[in-house]
């Protein structure tokens, strides 16, 4: 599921990378937090550091990697518990950022899972943090991906859609990471598309072959193909928060009723005020309902024709105070599945009638699932979920900002 992001970008500075890689955040460390990384490859490795014109051979198979005073220390010592002292027999470097390989074509452990391709551990100039980044061919990348966004046991031409949705966004996020000079180009998380390393699922390497390097553009631009996992029913061109101009193939104004007998297409989810005080008061909003007291109220304040519920009016013993939906929504992130709901009350109790899985936007994949059902091809599929677009080619020229 890709969160709804593209109007907020951060940037950085440094190189742009290889266009046919991709730059994969893996974590982001806040400094001078203690930073242990372990890496394995059964060959040992390569390090490319900033300090030495020629890369570094390490024959062992274990890397140990700690910071001190924004300097990294690569060392062989035993394990990271282990009492043994960083000592010049076990130090192999130190360096500002370092860039590592598996010496042979293995996958690379780091932190006990396997990642294609390599890592760059980089320390940012304001020495506020430390960014863990793995690179690897944009393919593989589409390939890891799919386990995470996708079911493995989901038919091969619904394997296809997510590869081309999967392989477009990227790519979508790798220009825009070259247009803001960033130092990597996607997160690992919900925020972007999840990503967790290799997996042995190579049944759906097959999509990849099939789809290879096909995204979907429109007007010759990538577009962003915003992906979730049950649309509800909405109609995406009537929601009022959202900026079309920059891609009118979000704007569906017709709606998708294919995943209705998915679980999630309507749902329901029931707590009490005081467990709504509670999970407020154990978030960022803490002051507010301090002063606001124990709910007594909560009701509706301002939503769309889309019926995306914009603000809450939340009456309190003493006060009442506005919250935007989304608050809400992160307080009771298990229970509601969308911003799409109503309310009703009943005495202490409060229950959000909802609908849909995810924002709402571009691909419905419970849909999608069901389109194929129907006989529909990966191709009218796309389509419908993304109209005015068509498949390409990835190519340099599309990526250049
Ligand atoms: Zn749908």
């Amino acid at each position: 599921m890709i969160f709804f992001y593209f109007l907020f970008f951060i940037t950085s500075c440094t190189a742009a990378a290889n266009p046919l890689s991709i730059r994969v955040l893996l974590e982001k460390i806040p400094a001078p937090k203690a930073m242990h990384i372990t890496l394995y490859a059964p060959d040992g490795f390569i390090i490319y550091t900033h300090t030495q014109k020629k890369p570094i051979r390490e024959p062992h198979p274990f890397l140990g990697i700690e910071c001190q005073n924004g300097i990294f220390l690569l060392h062989t010592k035993p394990s990271l518990s282990s009492k043994k002292k960083i000592t010049k027999n076990n130090l192999v470097c130190r360096t500002k950022t370092v860039t590592i390989k598996p010496f042979s074509k293995t996958p690379l452990t780091i932190n006990n899972k396997q990642y294609q391709g390599d890592c760059t551990i980089h320390i940012d100039d304001a020495y506020k943090a430390y960014y863990l980044i793995n690179t690897l061919a944009l393919e593989e990348y589409v390939y890891s991906v799919l386990i995470c966004e996708s079911y493995a046991h989901w038919p091969l031409e619904m394997q296809k859609i997510q590869a081309i949705a999967t392989r477009t966004f990227a790519a979508h996020c790798m220009q825009e990471a070259k247009k803001n000079k960033k130092i990597y180009d996607i997160k690992n998380s919900i925020f972007h598309q999840r990503y967790d390393g290799t997996h042995q699922y190579s049944h759906l390497r097959e999509a990849i072959e099939q789809t290879k390097n096909i995204i979907i553009t429109h007007k010759n631009n990538i577009a962003l193909t915003m992906f979730d996992a049950c649309c509800g029913g909405i109609i995406p061109s009537k929601l009022s928060t959202i900026d079309f101009t920059k891609a009118p193939y979000l704007k569906r104004s017709y709606r998708c009723t294919f995943c209705k007998n998915f679980s999630l297409y309507r749902w329901d989810y029931s707590c009490s005020l005081k467990d709504l005080t509670l999970a407020l008061s154990n978030s960022p909003h803490k002051s507010k309902i301090l002063a606001c007291g124990p709910l007594q109220n909560i009701r509706i304040s301002d939503y769309d024709s889309a019926g995306s519920v914009h603000t809450l009016e939340c009456k309190g013993k003493k006060k009442s105070m506005t919250l935007p939906s989304h608050s809400i929504k992160n307080c009771l992130q298990k229970g509601l599945k969308s911003k799409f709901f109503t309310i009703e009350q009943t005495k202490d109790i409060v229950t959000f009638k909802g609908k849909a899985f995810g924002h709402g936007l571009g691909l419905c994949q419970h849909g999608a699932r069901a389109m194929i059902n129907k006989k529909y091809d990966y191709k009218k599929i796309l389509a419908f979920y993304f109209p005015g677009t068509k498949l390409s080619p990835l190519t340099t020229q599309l990526l250049k900002v």
